[in-house]
Parts: C-alpha cells; sequence; structure tokens
C-alpha cells in the first residue's frame, strides 16, 4: 500500500473505501475497475474515472481491472478497444486484468435462467412502445403486462428459443419482475435482455440475444470480485436495479455502487456520441485533432500525463455536478511545462526588420540561456545576429495605441540577447502594407543594457533572416464559442468556433531549436508552449502545436473585443439558470489567483457545501442570494482568501 502524501487526493469516496478497508469489509480487499464501452475514444472526463479507480487501487494495495463494458454490437469496435488501452498506459496506469463483458456473456445467460427460475424474471412480448406506456409516470404507477405471470417452464422456454434465434429484432425481451409501482421508475421491470441479430466485434455470430447495461453490469461486478463500483451520478437511479440483481442472484459478498460528479469543462462537450458525430462529419480531422477533448487530441496537441492528473485531483472529487473553467486544464499544463523545458525564440507572423548601420554580411553570435533564473536547470546556446532578422509583425505599430510597449517609429527597444536597436523608417508595398521596418542598432548595448542606463519600453524576439529555419506552427482556440455547448439543444454546428485552428505556414525558428534532441516541447518566448506534431513534423519541415499561450490570453481577449455576446444555447431555462449564476468576470490576473488558491480552497468550499445541504438546495432552487451566506461560512474558516476569488469557486463548485 503506497503511504498517503500530503498530495494524496482526499474525498468522499477514499474515505469510505477508507473506512470499509478499516472495518474489513469485503475482506479488507480494494478491487475496482474502469469500464469503458468501446463504442469511441477516451475523453478527459475519463481521465477522472481513471485516476479515480487506478489511484484507488494504488492507494489502498488492491485491484483495478480494465473491462470493456462491450454489449452493443452495432456501435462497438476493435480500433476503440485499442485506442482505450493505448490512452490509459498513456495516462501512466496499469491494469492487473483485461477482461471483456462480451466474455461472461455465458455467465450472464445463466443468470438470466436463473432468475426466471425464480420466478424472478419472465419474458414479455410487448413492443417497445407498449412497454412504455404499461410503465406508467412518476405520478401513476405501472400496470403488468399481459405476459407478466407466463409460466417458469413457458419463460425458459420462450428465453432459451430467444438466444437460439427463431425470432427476430424486438419480438420479446426479457424482463426482471420487480415493482411496477416503485418510486424510482427503473424499478418497474427493467429491460435485461433484447433480441439483436447483429455481429459483435469480438463473438461474431454467436450470440443474438444481448444483455443490457442494467443487467451486465451489476453482474460483470459480481463476477470479477468488485468491492467498490464507481460511476457517475446519472446512474444514481439505476443503483437499486444494481442492488436488487447482486443481492437476489447468491453472491457471497457483493459490490456496491457509488456515484460521483462527471468531469465537465467548458467550451467542450464531454459525450462520446456528440464527439463521434464531429469525427463522422469531419468537423474536426479526427479523433486526434488536437482541438478535441479527447485523450488522443490532447495528446497530439502536446498535453502532458502529468497535467491531466494534476487537473483530476484539484478538481476533486464529488457528488455535485460542475464543469470547471478550461483554464484549469491550461494551468495545470503551465505548471507542468514552466521547470521542464527550454526557451527559444520563434517569430509565428515575420516582419523584415533591417539594421543599417550593421554591416552587409557580418553575423555574431549571441549567448542565451535555454532557463531563466527561477528554473534549476543548465544549459544555453549561441544565437545568430546579422544586418536582417525578423520580428513579429504585431511588435511594430506605425500608429502605436496608448500603452503599446513595442516598436514604433522613433522608438528604442531591446532585441532579446541583443542589442537596442531604434526604428528610423518603414517600407511599403504598393498596397500600402509595411513589409520592411528600418532601425539603427547601438553598437554600445550589447547583450541589451546601454553603460548610460537608459530605459526601453520593450524587449522583442527575433530570428535571424538568413540562419532562422522555416516552420509551421499551428494555433488552437476553443473548439466552442459558447462556454456550455453542452446545454445547447439540437445542432452543434452553430456553436462552433470558426477561429478555432489558425495555420501560420511562414514562421522563423532559431536554428538552434529546429533540432528535434533539444526537446519535443519547447517555450517560444512570448508565445506560448509548444510540441513537436508527432506526425507532420518530419526533418526539413518542421510542424509545432502550440499547446497553451503563456497567459490567460482568453478572457482579456474577450474583453477587448467586446463582441456581440455569444449566443446563448437554445435551451432557455438551462441557458438562464448559467446566466444567473455567472460570477461578475475575473480579470486575467485574478484568474490566475484563483488557480493559485483553488488547492487550497476547494476542500473548505466542499466541507462547507456539505455542511449546509439547506442553503445550498436553496441555491440550486435559483435563490442565488444564499450565495452571500456560503461565501460568508467559507471565508470564517480563516486564511485571509480573497471573497471574490471565494465567490467565483463557491459558484463553480455549486454547479
Ligand atoms: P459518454 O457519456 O461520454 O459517452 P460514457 O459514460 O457513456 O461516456 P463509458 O465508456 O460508459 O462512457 O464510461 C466509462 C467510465 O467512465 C464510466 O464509469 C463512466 O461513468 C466514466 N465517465 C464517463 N464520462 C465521464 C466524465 N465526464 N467524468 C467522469 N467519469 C466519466
Ligand atoms: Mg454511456
Amino acid at each position: 500500500m503506497s503511504e498517503p502524501t500530503s498530495t494524496t487526493p482526499r474525498d468522499f469516496i477514499r474515505e469510505m473505501v477508507e473506512r470499509d478497508v478499516a472495518a474489513g469489509r469485503h475482506g479488507g480487499r480494494v478491487v475496482t475497475r474502469f469500464p469503458p464501452e468501446p463504442n469511441g475514444y477516451l475523453h478527459i472526463g475519463h481521465a477522472k474515472s481513471i485516476c479515480l479507480n487506478f489511484g484507488l487501487a494504488q492507494q489502498f494495495g488492491g485491484t483495478c481491472n480494465l473491462r470493456l463494458d462491450d454489449t452493443n454490437p452495432e456501435t462497438e469496435d476493435q480500433e476503440y478497444v485499442d485506442a482505450i488501452q493505448e490512452y490509459v498506459r498513456w495516462l501512466g496506469f496499469d491494469w492487473q486484468n483485461l477482461f471483456y463483458a462480451s466474455d461472461y456473456y455465458e455467465q450472464l445467460y445463466d443468470f438470466a435462467e436463473q432468475l426466471v427460475r425464480l420466478g424472478k424474471a419472465y419474458v414479455d412480448s410487448l413492443n417497445e412502445e407498449e412497454i412504455r406506456q404499461y410503465r406508467g409516470t412518476v405520478t401513476e404507477p405501472g400496470r403488468p403486462s399481459p405476459y407478466r405471470d407466463r409460466s417458469v417452464e413457458e419463460n425458459l422456454d420462450l428465453l432459451r428459443r430467444m438466444r437460439a434465434g427463431e425470432f427476430p429484432d424486438g419480438a420479446h425481451v426479457l424482463r426482471g419482475r420487480i415493482d411496477l409501482s416503485a418510486a424510482n421508475m427503473k424499478l418497474r421491470d427493467p429491460l435485461l435482455y433484447r433480441i439483436r441479430h447483429a455481429t459483435h466485434y469480438r463473438r461474431g455470430d454467436a450470440w443474438c440475444i444481448y444483455p443490457m447495461y442494467d443487467f451486465a453490469h451489476p453482474l460483470s461486478d459480481a463476477i470479477e470480485g468488485i468491492t467498490h463500483s464507481l460511476c457517475t451520478l446519472e446512474f444514481e437511479n439505476n443503483r437499486d436495479i444494481y442492488d436488487w440483481l447482486v443481492d437476489t442472484l447468491p453472491f457471497p459478498d457483493p459490490p456496491r455502487q457509488t456515484e460521483f460528479a462527471r468531469l465537465n469543462l467548458t467550451y467542450t462537450i464531454m459525450s462520446k456520441r456528440k464527439l463521434l458525430e464531429l469525427v463522422e462529419r469531419r468537423l474536426v480531422s479526427g479523433w486526434d485533432d488536437p482541438r478535441m477533448p479527447t485523450l488522443a487530441g490532447l495528446r497530439r496537441r502536446g498535453f502532458t500525463p502529468e497535467a491531466i492528473r494534476d487537473l483530476c485531483d484539484r478538481v476533486g472529487v464529488a457528488r455535485a455536478n460542475s464543469t470547471v473553467d478550461v483554464t484549469l486544464l491550461e494551468h495545470c499544463q503551465r505548471e507542468d511545462l514552466n521547470p521542464k523545458v527550454p526557451r527559444v525564440m520563434c517569430v509565428l507572423r515575420p516582419l523584415r526588420l533591417v539594421i543599417e548601420n550593421y554591416p552587409e554580411g557580418q553575423t555574431e553570435e549571441l549567448d542565451a540561456p535555454y532557463y531563466p533564473h527561477d528554473v534549476p536547470k543548465e544549459g544555453s546556446r549561441k544565437v545568430p545576429f546579422s544586418r536582417t532578422l525578423f520580428i513579429e509583425r504585431d511588435d511594430f505599430a506605425e500608429d502605436p495605441p496608448k500603452g503599446f510597449h513595442r516598436l514604433s517609429p522613433g522608438r528604442e527597444v531591446r532585441l532579446r540577447y541583443a542589442y537596442l536597436v531604434r526604428c528610423t523608417s518603414v517600407v511599403k508595398d504598393a498596397a500600402g502594407e509595411i513589409v520592411e521596418v528600418r532601425c539603427t542598432y547601438d553598437p554600445e548595448t550589447r547583450g541589451g543594457s546601454a553603460p548610460d542606463g537608459r530605459k526601453v519600453p520593450g524587449t522583442l524576439h527575433w530570428v535571424s533572416a538568413e540562419h532562422s529555419v522555416p516552420v509551421e506552427t499551428r494555433l488552437y482556440d476553443r473548439l466552442f464559442r459558447i462556454e456550455r455547448p453542452d446545454l445547447a439543444e439540437g445542432g452543434f454546428d452553430e456553436y462552433l468556433n470558426p477561429d478555432s485552428l489558425e495555420t501560420l505556414t511562414g514562421s522563423r525558428l532559431e536554428p538552434a531549436a529546429a533540432d528535434p534532441a533539444l526537446g519535443e516541447r519547447l517555450q517560444f518566448e512570448r508565445q506560448g508552449y509548444f510540441f513537436h506534431d508527432p506526425i507532420d513534423s518530419k526533418p526539413g519541415s518542421l510542424v509545432f502545436n502550440r499547446i497553451v499561450p503563456l497567459r490567460d490570453s482568453w478572457a482579456a481577449e474577450v474583453k477587448k473585443q467586446a463582441p456581440a455576446p455569444a449566443p446563448q444555447p437554445a435551451e432557455p431555462k438551462k441557458a438562464k439558470e448559467t446566466e444567473s449564476k455567472a460570477p461578475a468576470p475575473l480579470t486575467p490576473e485574478e484568474r490566475e489567483a484563483l488557480e493559485q488558491a483553488r488547492p487550497q480552497l476547494l476542500p473548505v468550499i466542499q466541507g462547507v457545501i456539505a455542511a449546509h445541504p439547506k442553503e445550498v438546495e436553496r441555491y440550486r432552487a435559483g435563490q442565488t442570494g444564499v450565495l452571500g451566506f456560503l461565501v460568508a461560512q467559507v471565508m470564517k474558516k480563516g486564511g485571509k482568501p480573497n471573497p471574490k476569488l471565494v465567490n467565483a469557486l463557491l459558484v463553480e463548485a455549486l454547479g
């Protein structure tokens, strides 16, 4: 068992498991599983479940199985099975056992016959629509199907003939005989088996009846001796069926289901069905499109497993659904890369800069460290300097707006690691576009400081025109324009962000950084963290994906451009809810402070939420006024947190 450290997350599930182990429940064993259905690629929401299930097994010296929950022949595929394994490993976990629900079909079928013999299941011959009508409503109890009282013999006979393929799809189903008046509609004789004449990717045509999730999942858990079956909140009502099954059939030590909140991220969607639609309609380039929230997409973009695990730890495991700001993921990624990667210079959108008083044909090499002072790593390279350079197009303004700290006519700036240069004139093309900036340099300022101590407004990155290497850079933005595309009903086309990918084919990289041996990830100074695209980047034609910019420019950009308000999701009620709960917008600095404060504040906030269920309920019912009370409770716990940040975190945690 690994010793809990100060970074071991604490949450209600870990506490429950700890109590179970201490009480000797399940013989003190901890057996979990991660049970994806192989009908799509894993997304970052799955990462939360993976970290939780595998993390628990590690923490308590237990076992975690990878189980492919493959009971739907129409949607599943070996490609997905392979990808699931690949990405669980990539995230840094390994399984003790690899299991497939489709290997349990024989056992599951035997359980079905056992239930029939116990009088606990029957074959129903109503059609789907009739079954729905007979089930009743929340206010009316269900009515028994005319087939509910078939004899055990007749049920067994029909079930065997269903299996033998005597009936077409939909002719019959197997249902549990539970309780037609149960308040929980799920208990009103749930479907356990259906007929599907379809070829399964592993079992071929061996079966033409397939178990439903509600039947296969609990029993697969029981077969594997799972102790703690963890799933997301939407399965809360299914828990009664779960318990009914594992308690009705003779399992000596049945598993128990516990639900936790799904991970949702702003500006993206987390449903495999919708992600599949993006892929199939070619709205993205594939499951590994760097804008996708899939682990494949995140890896291709350059995100690291460390950052994704860190995000899952920081978000924690709670019972309240919430949507995590995607800037938190970006923050985790910066924290991970900041102490690791070399800083180099790359000009994304080059503008030619000619130094009039620097001799033609002359070159010198300037020393430049790869790491800043606060990163305890060594290393430096030589950067070639010459008469013709490139600077960033954005770093020059002929008519600078107020507060512009970069280059403009008459003004002097520092070229990083090099000299101070002063702009003397510009050259324009026939269309009036600036094609070249002319400067003079001060030879006394080598290294970047003036002997007379004079100050300049800014420092620019640059590359030497003849020495730099042309590269392609790909800049990514949010896939959707609205914060909660998951709430938008209907097609999501109108919410896709048309500017989510910008490809720059003419970027220029300093020569030392073109050597892939320097690292697959680099910081381009002032531009962000970049990753050699693992598929398209080749020696001689390098392609870099921007993983994240250096600061959270998003909030600032939105404010600056003040565009027409983003369209609200079509579903009016939910859209209104999100609106009324939206915190006052945070400045970029506040956002950064929020991410810093989150690890300390979140447990306090979760404690307050747990301690005040009535207020939380009132808040969720729309009485947002109680927020002030909850903020005050958090403030009382001490530590002098900033109330605005507490407010924002509370709103987020309350979902
Ligand atoms: P989706 O709704 O995206 O299709 P799913 O729940 O249908 O996901 P599964 O393959 O059944 O996908 O999920 C495997 C496991 O991952 C389940 O235990 C599920 O509860 C969990 N899981 C899925 N999505 C999330 C999420 N967003 N956050 C946390 N856990 C998740
Ligand atoms: Mg599902």
